[in-house]
């Protein structure tokens, strides 16, 4: 199953890595080499070796993004266990200032999964302290976990995606209305 881009923010990204599918849960994050695939397709960092003890910790953030979400999502307070992990792990970021002439630019050290891990944390963290934190949406779908950031100008992104859940959901109400004639 490939990774799913569809969060409009890259923290909400790396928590859809957990989907569900008609058989049940899936994590995509099957071992250390799916998280450095991850890395790549989300242009974090290219080659990256992850240890089984790097998956623990991304798997940990993750899940401290996901209650997060939650949490806001029911306007209620996050937890401070959660609070304390994403502070931990974007206060891991590095940025230096490189360049020359007049020609500056801030740069993330991207060079371990750590490095990626607390950009991830960073995100989450820059994404909740804005205004965005009311646009993050879990699918309007009961069956499906997926999350994202609700960047349409009304604000009435209800599904994950179109192809995913709006079209079931289309063809589920098309039944219902087929069926009680
Ligand atoms: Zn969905």
């Amino acid at each position: 199953m490939d990774f799913l881009f569809i969060g409009n923010n890259l923290a909400a990204d790396f928590v859809n890595t957990e989907v569900i599918s008609q058989s049940g849960m899936i994590d995509l994050l099957s071992g250390p080499e799916s998280l450095s695939k991850w890395f790549e397709q989300a242009d974090c960092a290219r080659g990256i070796k992850c240890s089984l003890q790097d998956l623990e910790s991304a798997k940990a953030l993750r899940c401290a993004i996901r209650r997060s979400f939650d949490r806001i999502i029911e306007r209620k307070s996050i937890g401070s266990n959660d609070l304390e992990l994403l502070n931990a792990r974007s206060n891991e970021l590095v940025r230096s200032l490189g360049g020359a002439n007049n020609v500056y630019e801030l740069k993330f050290r991207l060079d371990s999964c750590s490095d990626i891990l607390a950009l991830i944390a960073q995100t989450c963290c820059e994404l909740l302290a804005s205004k965005k934190i009311n646009s993050v949406r879990k699918c309007a779908s009961d069956k499906c976990i997926l999350y994202f950031v609700d960047t349409s100008k009304n604000q009435q992104r209800q599904w994950c995606s179109m192809e995913i859940c709006g079209n079931r959901e289309k063809v589920r109400k098309h039944y219902d209305k087929t069926k009680g004639r």
